[in-house]
């Protein structure tokens, strides 16, 4: 009986349509201390979103103490922290100075606590926002949450479309404001190329 229940309740045309599930991607922007792939990290930002829609579900933002990953073995690089100087990145340096911070391990923790499960984590080079946080995950001795396949170049992808221009929201080399800005831009490239699946 239970069961001829459930079949008529299946096929009743009053059923509203399921939602579609979900795709949940990350995009990873780190601030750094040094170029390389053990560089000591001043700030992550992050944001869940479909790359198929216009949606972001979820943002992530938290400042590291730099002593912290030097304790812990990653550099920072002359050539960075002069970068850092530079005028131009005025406004993101005094905002940082402000910021509370907490230990690279902390961080880590709180990264891993939001992002809650594995999936496809962007970031703006091969080399970069990716490699490093894995260093970082590494030198915590702190599993990495999410599988080296779901490791995805945001850098690459917005090469196919050139004339998709990234517009910036909020302070230039804020973690979270760039992986917003890059967010948004890399929907765009995504629906500019017509793209169904990544
Ligand atoms: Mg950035």
């Amino acid at each position: 009986m239970s069961i001829i229940t459930n079949v008529a309740k299946f096929f009743s045309p009053d059923e509203p349509t399921p939602e579609p599930q979900q795709v949940r991607h990350a995009m990873l922007d780190i601030e750094t201390l040094g170029k390389g792939n053990n560089a000591a990290i001043l700030s992550i930002g992050a944001t869940i979103f479909n790359p198929f829609t216009d949606d972001i579900y979820d943002t992530f933002y938290v400042a590291v103490d730099p002593e912290s990953c030097q304790q812990l073995g990653l550099t920072l690089d002359a050539s960075t922290v002069m970068w850092w100087m530079d005028d131009a990145r005025s406004i993101a340096r005094s905002n940082m100075l402000k910021e509370e911070r907490v230990d690279l391990p902390s961080a880590l923790y709180g990264f891993t606590d939001w992002l809650r499960e594995d999936m496809p984590v962007w970031g703006n080079g091969a080399t970069f926002d990716n490699v490093i946080i894995t260093s970082a995950f590494n030198a915590c001795r702190l599993e990495k949450p999410w599988k080296f396949w779901n490791d995805k170049c945001y850098r690459t992808l917005k090469g196919l479309a050139p004339e998709v221009k990234l517009q910036r929201v909020g302070t230039y080399h804020n973690a979270l404001d760039d992986a917003i800005s890059q967010t948004k831009h890399m929907q765009a490239v995504v629906r500019h190329l017509g793209l169904k699946s990544l």
